[in-house]
């Protein structure tokens, strides 16, 4: 009995030694191809976890511009736009091409080129890789609770135990997956993202304008309330100096885009 128990033991512990070596090999090479897994994943998780919305102007709009958007950039891969019923002011994407869009933005969005600026800038998030480059940039705990991830993903795990560690690793994902959370991230998205709504039609000015309303929200709300798009999307003055600065770069592909 003891001996059985003993290589029990034996058994669990390198068990759980094989699954910290795969942790580190992972750690050290995780490709995009496993983070677009990874983030297929949980966006399934969100749709079966939170309630999709069923408003049809919203949802007509989302089609409308997406599609616009993604035609001028000739990009045609697989991509998936869910608006959630949710009152925070909120747009999210995931690596896979799959976006999410709370119903509380449109109240800031208010146009076609004003949801085009937020499309475009998740959608520039997707393109640019920043998921990949945030999470071979996270480290420790995170990630290997994301390495576990995989590895469930990759075995033959039911999928109960994936949701479990998927909740465990939830904290990661809002940093890793959602939320490229870095300053030149969130630059580049703002700067590619205005480029690409300019090249579909739609006048970037309104970007400006977008993320002035943005601001003004904030301001209204005072800053406890400051919905999670701004705390991880800072708005500061810099930002849209920024963008005005980049204006007339985006002004000539918008002119183009008419002619
Ligand atoms: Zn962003």
């Amino acid at each position: 009995m003891k001996s059985i128990l003993h290589s029990k033991n034996i058994l669990f512990i390198s068990k759980y030694l094989l699954v910290g070596l795969q942790v580190l090999f992972l750690v050290s090479c995780i490709s995009s191809q496993q983070v677009t897994q990874m983030g297929l994943a949980e966006f399934q998780n969100i749709k079966e976890k939170q309630k999709i919305s069923k408003n049809q102007t919203y949802k007509k709009q989302v089609e409308r511009v997406s599609k616009r958007l993604l035609q001028a950039m000739g990009e045609t891969g697989e991509w998936e736009f869910v608006v959630f019923e949710d009152d925070t002011p909120n747009a999210f994407a995931l690596p896979g091409g799959k976006v999410g869009i709370h119903t509380g933005i449109f109240q800031i969005t208010k146009t076609d080129a004003g949801l085009a600026t937020v499309l475009s800038h998740e959608i520039a998030h997707v393109l640019q890789g920043h998921s990949l480059s945030q999470v071979n940039k996270a480290q420790g705990v995170g990630l290997a609770g994301l390495a576990i991830n995989v590895i469930l993903l990759q075995s033959d795990a039911d999928k109960q135990t994936i949701i479990s560690t998927n909740q465990a690793y939830a904290a990661l994902t809002q940093i890793g997956f959602m939320l490229p959370n870095s300053r030149a991230h969130e630059y580049e998205a703002d700067i590619v993202g205005m480029q690409y709504m300019a090249k579909a039609g739609y006048n970037p000015a309104e970007a400006v304008k977008l993320w002035e309303r943005f601001a003004d929200y904030n301001k209204k709300k005072g800053k406890s309330t400051t919905p999670e798009f701004l705390r991880t999307h800072p708005l500061d003055a810099s930002r849209i100096k920024a963008l005005r600065q980049e204006l007339p770069k985006a002004n000539a592909i918008y002119q183009r885009s008419k002619s």
